[in-house]
């Protein structure tokens, strides 16, 4: 990931949040972290892990509680509410976006957050196995939290900030628009999904009952986070065709595909265009599987940039380079095969600019400073965008995502509330 500070001058319009507001995110979060909502690679049900569906259904009671009377989770423990307009205006419908699911990269059992106030600097050292410590060398970010109440783990378990800090967040947000009917907005709708973690988040998602225009995914790290690029994405699947004969009496015969793989992979740029070679925007080809015999080896890549005009020369490149080695076996063949997988949703977003304004000024208004940010990677945000509904991704303000270092701010939290408040109310002002 790569940052790039926007310089915004001050903004001196009288502050939209009342400050005496008594947030309730913190409370929230740490009643959610108890639930174990490892999400599941290998699973082909939905969702990929029942255990899931505990957190959602209890969420159902808690959006009533704040006033949200359609609440309701589907067959598939999708959440979803509607907070009403108290406006006239025609304000477009947004949504409100985060997962309840958590990496089953690291374990999300029995999670023990640690609550370190009034932090002083210095490495932050878990208490449960002290192995375990957050450094401020690899940690820069913790010099702009001195003073800050910082949740981490007990060093055994991940924290599961990403992606509940989003969803405490959020119900902290309607909290606020419930309690202050001064503050004008249109309609909100709100929606916890499943399985972000395992690429599934927006499988069953259905965006047409959702019912929004645009939306925003609390699911960033960094203050001031706003993610409205992706990479676009291609995978490869080339198959090398050989000629299999008995070892005994194969001279002059046998074809060994495993050979003209291994040749291939070997003729791939050096020293560029691989994921250990690249960072920032720069794209890549990147062999992930090689399965093969003599007969045939099928060789799998990903194919990554952020121009998606850039991931069709890169398949170029990798075609040439098949043909010039197969031909060096006489008799062999290959095969070519390119499969789309998703797009830079910068290209759905810039249809919509507002979205990305609106998140930034709302940022301006509560003196953060916007850190826009390009994602190496996709984001359910990104799926959702090419479904019809422009998502950008914003910040929940965890950082050390899927580890056992993971943490949290609670001002960062707080923060992330406020923005949530200050976007719906400036769609309102704007409309
Ligand atoms: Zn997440």
């Amino acid at each position: 990931m790569y940052y790039k500070i926007i310089d915004y001058s001050h903004n001196n319009e009288a502050a939209m949040f009342d400050t005496g507001y008594k947030f309730t995110c913190v409370d929230r979060f740490l009643k959610y972290v108890k639930y174990d909502t490892t999400s599941d690679e290998e699973s082909t049900t939905f969702p990929s892990d029942p255990k899931q569906l505990e957190l959602s259904k209890d969420l159902v009671p808690e959006l009533k509680e704040i006033g949200l009377e359609d609440a309701h989770m589907d067959q598939y423990g999708y959440v979803m509410a509607t907070l009403p307009a108290n406006t006239d205006k025609d304000v477009p419908v947004i949504g409100f976006i985060a997962h309840v699911d958590t990496s089953p990269a690291v374990s999300g059992k029995d999670v023990n957050p640690v609550i370190h106030k009034n932090y002083r600097g210095g490495d932050i050292v878990l208490p449960k196995d002290q192995t375990k410590v957050i450094k401020v060398d690899e940690n820069p970010v913790l010099k702009d939290m001195i003073g800050f109440d910082i949740i981490t783990t007990d060093g055994t378990t991940l924290l599961g900030a990403d992606d509940k800090a989003g969803i405490a967040e959020i119900m902290d947000a309607i909290n606020y628009l419930v309690a202050h009917p001064e503050v004008k907005h249109g309609t909100i709708k709100i929606c916890f999904t499943p399985d972000e973690e395992v690429g599934r988040g927006t499988e069953k998602f259905d965006v047409a009952k959702f019912g929004a225009k645009y939306a925003y995914t609390i699911d960033g790290g960094t203050r001031g986070e706003v993610e409205t690029e992706t990479f676009s994405a291609d995978a490869v699947v080339i198959k090398f065709h050989g000629k299999n004969v008995h070892p005994g009496y194969a001279k002059n015969k046998m074809i060994n595909s495993q050979k003209i793989a291994a040749k291939f992979i070997e003729s791939l740029p050096k020293g560029e265009l691989s994921p250990e070679t690249t960072e920032g925007r720069e794209g890549y080809v990147h062999p992930v599987s090689i399965v093969g015999n003599e007969e045939l080896t099928t060789v799998k890549f990903i194919i990554r940039d952020f121009i998606t005009e850039k991931l069709h020369k890169y398949e170029e490149l990798l075609k040439k380079l098949v043909d010039e080695t197969v031909a060096q076996f006489p008799g062999a063949t290959a095969d070519f095969d390119i499969i789309e997988q998703y797009r830079n949703m910068v290209e759905i977003l810039n249809q919509h600019p507002m979205v990305e304004q609106v998140a930034i000024e709302a940022l301006k208004k509560i003196d953060v400073v916007p850190l826009k940010t390009a994602i190496r990677g996709g984001t359910d945000g990104a799926r959702l965008c090419f479904m019809g509904l422009p998502t950008p991704n914003l910040f929940a303000g965890g950082h050390n995502f899927h580890s056992q270092h993971e943490f949290v701010a609670i001002q960062d939290m707080e923060t992330a509330t406020k923005m949530i408040v200050t976007i719906a109310q400036l769609w309102e002002e704007k409309a």
